[in-house]
């Protein structure tokens, strides 16, 4: 059984119940997974709460960045469990858990100590009113108890995406896995103990989101801040639910991005990166692209290129040397997704490939399979053109000119990624300057540096994290004012 890690041991929660982890795969039950009570959350807040009056909080800085290195240290030691527990939670391919989520899940926690050895202090120098000299400097300390509430797509990534600065800044954590994916955050307690993390910096209880564990922990008073991924709709609910006790809430919602390859393209760098961020994951990526505009008359070459990469994608198991395409996350999301390219075909439009479940092998009868899907046809502004889907499909679309594509891509309630693909580096420039992202990419796709910032505008989010930024929402900042009244003997 999974079980909920609160200060520092693994604990059933009182609810007494239990949920199924399911491999997505065929639908085989993975584990159970124990359901955390109100009080079970109020348990861990509390944990976590002592620890930052503990241990936690005494510790040097240097000190707790060597805790940090041997957490990284530790995931990376335990890689194989990791990638196993992942793998089995999404389905995704191995080479995919093993290049992506899990080095990343480490280098969260490497990077974000170096962030905060390294970050200096603002500091001015001014004078008062009776002209003698006053030094500001900004002060930082945690912010005290963080929620960490997470999606399914990049479990073990986003989550430590999260956990790495947040510790890194003196704090404490309580995080909410998916109840799609709790394996990794409940292996992270197991490296916390390894380590010696002191007990309570790091609690994970385990459910789902309303009235349930996910609410229990947004709504609790004793925690300080909430950082959230996952759903519009979802982050809505949470910020409502912050405002009774006005807590700070950093935000990275969902997504519906645009690419946009113009007519001077390298073609197959343009096509490596689309199949990449259309595809990768199975499009369960925020990042992802769901609307392609590209120049007229590269439109049938890119169209083409696009579904021949589409036919080099071969479902299969995780572990599959030969798979490099895994399936959606659930039965309910294969649902969500089919509904879509259902609507796509009532809309008119023509589906290049896929559009369905694909043939399956009987081992793989009971997962939540779907067909990477292409569209032309439909019209920009479209539900399918316009809303996220977060599946392995995209709607292709032609332009004309430089204006009506920026017009396009900024068309949306969303405001999270954009890719461009140009040789010409003013419009390069000029273009990616004109979205109203928060990321944009030119001729390549998810190359993140973690130091840069990362986060959504409009429906995408509220807040900037990576590198630097994420001490403006892991910390509080004073200013302290001395003023020195003192002459020289
Ligand atoms: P989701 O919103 O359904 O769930 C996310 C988490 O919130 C889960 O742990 C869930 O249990 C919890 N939750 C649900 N309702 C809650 C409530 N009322 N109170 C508290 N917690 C609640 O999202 P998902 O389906 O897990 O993930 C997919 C979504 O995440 C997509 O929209 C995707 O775009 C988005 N996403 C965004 C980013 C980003 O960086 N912007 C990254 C990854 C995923």
């Amino acid at each position: 059984m999974i079980r909920n890690f609160i200060n520092g041991e693994y604990r059933e929660g009182r609810t007494g119940r239990t949920f199924d982890d399911t491999n997505p795969v065929d639908g085989s039950l993975i584990d159970n997974v124990s359901e955390a009570a109100r009080e079970d959350v109020d348990d861990a807040v509390r944990a976590a709460r002592e620890a930052l009056s503990g241990p936690w909080g005494s510790l040097k800085l240097a000190q707790r960045c060597d805790l940090l290195y041997a957490v990284a240290a530790e995931i990376d030691r335990r890689a194989e469990d990791f990638i196993a527990a992942e793998i089995a939670d999404t389905g995704k391919p191995r080479s995919l858990a093993s290049h992506l989520d899990i080095p990343r899940g480490a280098a969260n926690f490497r990077v974000f100590a170096d962030v905060v050895r390294n970050v200096p202090t603002e500091s001015f120098a001014s004078h008062a009113p009776d002209g003698k000299p006053a030094l500001n400097y900004a002060s930082r300390r945690p912010k005290g108890v963080v929620a960490v509430v997470c999606p399914w797509n990049l479990p073990l990534l986003l989550m430590t995406w999260k956990v790495g600065p947040a510790l890194a800044c003196g704090n404490t954590v309580v995080v909410k896995p998916s109840e799609e994916t709790p394996a990794t955050a409940a292996l992270l307690g197991e490296v916390m103990n390894a380590v010696g993390i002191p007990k309570g910096v790091y609690n994970v209880v385990h459910g789902f989101g309303p009235d349930s564990a996910g609410e229990f922990l947004t709504t609790h008073p004793g925690i300080d801040a909430i950082t959230f991924t996952g759903e519009t709709r979802t982050g809505a609910a949470i910020i409502r639910a912050s405002a009774a006790g006005i807590k700070p809430v950093s935000m990275e919602l969902g997504g519906k991005n645009a690419a946009v390859v113009f007519d001077d393209a390298d073609l197959d760098v343009t096509i490596a990166g689309l199949a990449r961020s259309v595809f990768e994951n199975t499009g369960q990526v925020c990042l992802g692209t769901e609307r392609v505009y590209v120049q007229r008359s590269v439109f049938d070459a890119v169209v083409q290129k696009l579904a021949d990469a589409a036919a080099r994608l071969k479902p299969g198991h995780a572990n599959d040397p030969d798979a490099n395409f895994g399936p959606l996350i659930s039965a309910e999301h294969q649902k969500k997704v089919l509904d879509y390219y259902a609507l796509a075909k009532t809309d008119g439009a023509k589906v290049i490939t896929g559009g369905g479940i694909p043939e399956l092998s009987s081992s793989m009868k009971g997962g939540s399979w779907i067909e990477p899907t292409i569209w032309t046809g439909l019209a920009h502004g479209s539900r399918v053109a316009s809303e996220e889907i977060f599946g392995p499909c995209c709607v292709v679309i032609p332009f004309d000119t430089e204006k009506e594509a920026l017009h396009m891509a900024n068309d949306t309630p969303y405001g999270l990624a954009a890719s461009v693909y140009t040789r010409d580096i003013d419009r390069a420039h000029r273009f990616a300057g004109a979205l109203k992202v928060g990321v944009v990419w030119v001729n390549t796709w998810f190359l993140r540096d973690l130091r840069t910032a990362f986060g959504g505008s409009g429906a995408s989010g509220i807040g900037r994290e990576g590198g630097v930024h994420s001490l403006e929402f892991y910390t509080e900042l004073s200013n302290i004012c001395i003023k020195l009244n003192g002459e020289a003997q």
